[in-house]
């Protein structure tokens, strides 16, 4: 079973893959395809 992460806002590329969390322990996300960096 795959989690759907959605996908880009800048590019709507689904490579998305988890980065590690902000300072505020919000799990981001960077798309690897533009490197934008996102939070659900
Ligand atoms: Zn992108």
């Amino acid at each position: 079973m795959i989690k759907n992460i959605g996908f880009c806002t800048k590019c709507g590329s689904e490579n998305i893959v988890k980065n590690g969390h902000n300072v505020s322990g919000q799990q981001q996300y960077l798309c690897k395809d533009c490197k934008a960096r996102r939070s659900p």
